[in-house]
């Protein structure tokens, strides 16, 4: 369980730093953060929080969340992190949903909380700053009235480990239940996979509350007795100054977020402790990836995953980044990746294996798969089928079994009847000089049933649609049908919390008229 896991790397390291909260100045030893998690472990159970009951957070980058989380663990709760970007009706529908006891919150997402609170009576708020509002308690006061000891609850590696609302690129969130286990495997590969020990220090500068931080980065740092250097939220000076001054060698960063490093005056910072980087959530260009190296100094890993994987499955290292460009990997030793035909009812047949670089659709199995959609048993059998979970991306292999995303299904684009991967057009434009952000899709057109429109965020503001269009058709690598017809240019792109550009949402604006 992580709860074992914790208590062994506690052991090891009882004084050595574990966690430096940045906001608060605050910096922990694993026997400080121990006694914290024991603490709050038992100010849960006296206000009536019992195995299998919910736990939430709603905050942004704080030793709070993390603590919950292995406070959480040690009396077999199930730990909630809800995404701080969410509007408050839909933290409602999540509260609805999840039904837990306790709701963990700051203050900046106050006024969230208090437009729905009144709605939830059955559940207790706990406020993490000082001076709570009158629905909600103190936090640190209940854990500092707590008992020391180490609550004796019987845990086991099958029970479930958390509930974690998917970012929903596609519309209403489901809740991915994850078991114990399913962490500790997803912990040891990315430790594999990157290479960490005890001598790292990791800077958590994307949102603690999705997967790919919390799986990928912060686990298996304290799974190896390494520091998490926490930042409230990411801040690209702010990133850079932190890393000078904590010595940190490995970080994790949405392509967007090592985007706007790149943009920064770096001479001014010393980032010599700087190793090892990962990236994933979206694809980022080869561009990206070179530059990252020579500016910053630091070997980028890609992973390719999901929530419903815990996430990740594939990764990419790092000496296969320019020869394997395009890539998102080969399978990580404890999982399994195959691409399938895709089928005209929808749902893809799992034996049957589509072609070295026939785009299909991906599917992956492995022993971090998360056991089902929360109250949803219909989405369950949608997507866990034969013992493998169907992904709904699109992507093929190579001969080797590296692994290429090419899109969601519902991102392709048809036009004249071939299909069109918006990815390639985005990585050509990407790597023009003048484009800092850029997002293709198809809209609708009477004749070729759809053509490929590209919406651009400029980096150099004299760019323009004439200048792109002739870049496009000069290159060698974009056949003429998939070719933009047509650029729009925007201020920003619309993304998630983990960085992915919210086609759905362009496509509405598109479809109200506000695009044109
Ligand atoms: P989430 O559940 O929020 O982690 O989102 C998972 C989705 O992000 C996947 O189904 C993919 O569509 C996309 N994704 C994640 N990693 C990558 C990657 N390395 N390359 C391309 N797409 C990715
Ligand atoms: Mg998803």
């Amino acid at each position: 369980t992580l709860d074992q896991m914790f208590d062994l790397t506690v052991k090891k390291n009882v004084n050595k730093e574990a966690l430096v909260d940045l906001t608060k100045n605050k910096r922990l030893s694993f026997g400080e953060w121990q006694q914290e998690v024991n603490q709050l472990a038992n100010a849960l159970r006296a206000a009536g929080v019992e195995k299998g009951d919910r736990v939430s957070t709603f905050m942004f980058n704080t030793h709070e969340l993390g603590t919950t989380l292995f406070a959480c663990s040690r009396i077999g709760a199930i730990f909630n992190p809800i995404n701080f970007r969410l509007e408050p009706k839909e933290v409602d529908f999540i509260l609805k949903d999840a039904e837990p006891k306790v709701v963990i919150f700051e203050k900046v997402l106050e006024p969230v909380v208090a437009s729905i609170q009144e709605n939830h009576p059955e559940v207790s708020f706990w406020f993490i700053d000082s001076q709570p509002p009158a629905y909600a308690v103190n936090y640190h006061e209940r854990v500092q009235q707590a008992p020391k000891v180490k609550p004796d609850i019987e845990v086991s590696e099958d029970d479930d480990y958390a509930i974690m609302y998917t970012s929903g690129t596609t519309g209403r969130p489901k809740g991915v239940v994850h078991r114990h286990r399913d962490m500790v495997e997803q912990s040891l590969g990315t430790i594999a996979q990157l290479g960490l020990s005890q001598h790292d220090r990791g800077l958590v500068t994307a949102p603690m509350f999705h997967c790919a931080e919390l799986h990928c980065c912060f686990l298996p740092r304290v799974h190896v007795g390494s520091t998490n250097v926490i930042m409230h939220h990411f801040d690209p000076k702010q990133v850079l100054a932190n890393i000078e001054e904590e010595k940190i060698s490995c970080f994790f960063a949405a392509p967007t977020m090592w985007n706007m490093l790149l943009q920064e005056d770096l001479s001014q910072y010393n980032l010599e402790s700087l190793k090892v980087g990962l990236y994933g959530a979206a694809p980022m260009a080869p561009a990206l990836v070179s530059a990252c190296k020579d500016k910053l100094g630091i070997d980028l890993v890609q992973a390719y995953g999901m929530t419903e994987m815990g996430p990740a499955i594939t990764f990419l290292d790092k000496e296969e980044q320019l020869s394997k460009a395009g890539s998102a990997g080969r399978a990580c030793f404890n999982h399994e990746v195959r691409v399938v035909k895709t089928s005209e009812s929808g749902l893809s047949d799992a034996e049957d294996i589509a072609e070295p670089g026939e785009v299909g659709e991906i599917i992956v199995r492995g022993p971090s798969m998360m056991r089902e959609y929360f109250k949803r048993p219909e989405a369950t059998a949608e997507v866990l089928r034969d013992g493998w979970y169907f992904s709904g991306d699109l992507g093929f292999m190579d001969e080797e079994q590296y692994l290429f995303v090419a899109d969601r299904v519902r991102d392709m684009v048809i036009s004249g009847g071939e299909n069109i991967y918006p990815r390639e057009v985005e990585d050509l434009l990407h790597a023009h000089p003048g484009v800092l952000d850029v997002a293709v899709l198809g809209e609708p057109h009477e004749f070729w049933g759809e053509s490929v429109v590209a919406v651009v965020v400029k980096k150099d503001e004299s760019v323009t649609d004439k200048e792109l269009d002739d870049y496009c058709k000069a290159s060698e690598d974009l056949s003429n049908y998939k070719r933009p017809r047509r650029y729009v240019f925007v201020d920003e792109l619309p993304r998630n919390a983990s960085g992915k550009i919210q086609k759905f949402l362009l496509r509405e604006q598109f479809k109200a008229g506000s695009m044109s």
